[in-house]
């Protein structure tokens, strides 16, 4: 799925010069995998999911996935990549206030295959990714009618609507209690077992990374494997 060499992620700021977010790393991180990252704040977590993500460019080195090497492609492409391979879930769920959940999950639905999905089918697929994280019964509740653990599930049927390959999520339980943190911990593990999906989880919690079948940590940039 990716194959990582030499990568470097180099911020000029004002305030504290030059800052090396990433600082050469090396991996390999193959289809259907379920991985998570963990390390201080700080270290890199953010900033190497972006890489990912194809959010953003580095300053230096090769991220071979999906068929390209992401570092040579411009913005476009990435756009493009991003929309068909990649779903993400962040700390805080970024739901749209207004819409209910199968409204926030539909907005997710791809402009350029919108234009042949019928209104009826995007409600149905909305639905679909509903039942998948469980909440098919909170389907016309808006975010706030909704718990944070609730919340950050119709996130995830958001990142899934698209059938994405990737699912990559940035310290998706940050916000949540222990009780919460575990419910949606199993919804992720349930889909990465039964969609295939190759899943990249970062995580402040070593409990949630102990249950994943391999640990990465960053640290200054560096990346390590722990076991
Ligand atoms: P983590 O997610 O592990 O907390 P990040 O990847 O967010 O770490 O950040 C790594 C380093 O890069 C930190 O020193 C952070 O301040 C810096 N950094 C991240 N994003 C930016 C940015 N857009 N501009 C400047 N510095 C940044
Ligand atoms: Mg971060």
């Amino acid at each position: 799925m990716y194959s990582i060499t030499g990568l470097t992620k180099t911020y000029e700021t004002r305030d504290r010069g030059t800052i090396q977010a990433l600082a050469g790393i090396d991996v390999e991180i193959d289809d259907g995998e379920l991985v998570s990252i963990q390390g201080p704040t700080g270290g890199g977590k953010s900033t190497l999911l972006q890489m990912l993500g194809a959010l953003d460019q580095p300053t230096d080195g090769t991220i071979k996935a999906f068929d390209h090497d992401l570092a040579q492609l411009g913005h476009a492409e990435l756009t493009e990549i991003r929309a068909r391979e990649i779903g993400f879930v962040f700390q805080h769920y970024n739901l749209i206030a207004t819409l209910s959940a199968t409204e926030n999950v539909e907005a997710a639905i791809l402009p350029t295959k919108a234009e042949k999905v019928t209104a009826a089918q995007r409600r149905e697929l909305a639905l679909e990714a509903l039942d998948q994280v469980g909440l098919a019964d909170r389907a016309d509740h808006r975010p706030s009618e909704l718990s944070g653990g609730q919340q950050q599930r119709v996130a995830i049927a958001r990142a899934l609507v698209k059938r994405p390959s990737v699912l990559l999520a940035d310290e998706p339980t940050g916000n949540l209690d222990e009780h919460t943190r575990d419910e949606i911990w199993t919804v992720v593990e349930g889909l990465w077992r039964t969609q295939g999906l190759t899943v990249v989880v970062v995580t402040h919690d070593s409990a949630l990374a102990r249950r994943t079948p391999r640990r990465l940590r960053i640290a200054d940039g560096r990346l390590t494997e722990l076991d």
